[in-house]
């Protein structure tokens, strides 16, 4: 939807049901309902770091610019689920009592079930459900550090990794090699001792690691410091502007499904896997593996998946 268009009221129940739909669907439900997908139509930035880097705190804060400039402002929060409760960590902690009101608005927190790379299973979905309801931008939220964050790559536009002043070990990965570049480093909670050595750091870093004609860069904020936040929306506006002029949607689409087409398989194969006794295990390799493969395009029986699901 162009800028100039004006959208029909957000029916907020029916974009919730939309939103669990989509987040629980089995791969079986998502093949037999698949449909040629849209181009996208939202901005979206992903906003990762660490737990307790303040991502949530400072997503409120940044949800506040940035419905200066969206009509329509999604923030979806991916809630990694422990492996030994079945249930998500952190809850829906977004800090957003001030904002919740706010009808431009939307805030959802969904589990991450049993994706292995911090998002949740169906993300690439979820986010076509924002498109469907007009939503201008969305900020996505996952907890993560690393190299499986950054498949969210494929399904967004810009990266934020958060980082603080204590966050010397991820700057000791980044000089090694061992995480990818994100599109704006922040380093959050600046008011705190430390912050101007990492921020220095980080920029002798990332000096080397440039990609595609974008130079990565730092972002100093804190909570307490409205005028940090604007940086950082800038910040998100300047790559956005660049990002636009590489657009191309037949890129996107096939990124997109090569996104949808592993993480479908990566599930059929944790349902293959998962299923039955341990002994299983005890034949050869080479038959197991043969074995797997030929299991692969046999729907799951029901009985299987509701025993994984409870
Ligand atoms: P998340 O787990 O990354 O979402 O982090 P939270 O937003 O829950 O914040 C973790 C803790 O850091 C909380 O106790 C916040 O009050 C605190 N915090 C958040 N932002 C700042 C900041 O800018 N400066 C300082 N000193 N603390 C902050």
């Amino acid at each position: 939807m162009s800028d100039g268009d004006v959208k029909p009221p957000l029916d907020r129940r029916a974009l919730g049901r939309a939103l669990s739909r989509a987040a629980d669907a089995t791969v079986e439900e998502i093949l037999t309902r698949w449909t040629p997908a849209h181009p996208q139509t939202s901005r979206r930035i992903a906003i990762t770091g660490a737990p307790g880097t303040g991502k949530s705190t400072l997503i409120s804060s940044l949800a506040r610019a940035r419905l200066r400039m969206n009509e329509r402002l999604g923030v979806i929060a991916i809630d990694p689920t422990s492996p030994f409760t079945r249930g998500a960590i952190l809850g829906d902690r977004i800090r957003m009592d001030a904002l919740a009101d706010d009808p431009r608005l939307y805030i959802r927190s969904l589990a991450s079930r049993h994706a292995h790379d911090g998002l949740a299973d169906n993300v690439a979905d979820i986010l076509a459900v924002m498109d469907e309801f007009a939503f201008d931008e969305v900020l996505l939220e996952t907890v993560g550090v690393g190299q499986a964050d950054y498949t969210v790559r494929d399904l967004v536009d810009t990266i934020v990794l958060v980082l603080i002043p204590e966050s010397g070990d991820q700057i000791q990965a980044m000089k090694a090699g061992l995480m990818e570049a994100a599109d704006i480093y922040v380093v959050n909670k600046s008011d705190l001792p430390g912050a101007r050595k990492v921020v220095a750091e980080l920029r002798a870093v990332l000096r080397s690691v440039g990609r595609d004609g974008w130079a990565p860069q730092v972002v100093e904020t804190s909570a307490r410091d409205d005028r940090s936040i604007e940086a950082l929306a800038d910040g998100i506006d300047r790559h956005l502007a660049w990002r636009s002029t590489l657009a191309d949607d037949t890129t996107r689409r096939r990124t997109r499904t090569r996104y949808q087409l592993q993480s479908l398989i990566n599930r059929r194969l944790d349902e293959i896997l998962t299923a039955g006794p341990g002994e299983r295990f005890d034949r050869p390799l080479p038959e197991l593996f043969a074995d797997v493969v030929a299991r692969l395009d046999i729907p799951t029986p029901r009985a299987e998946r509701q025993q994984r699901r409870g």
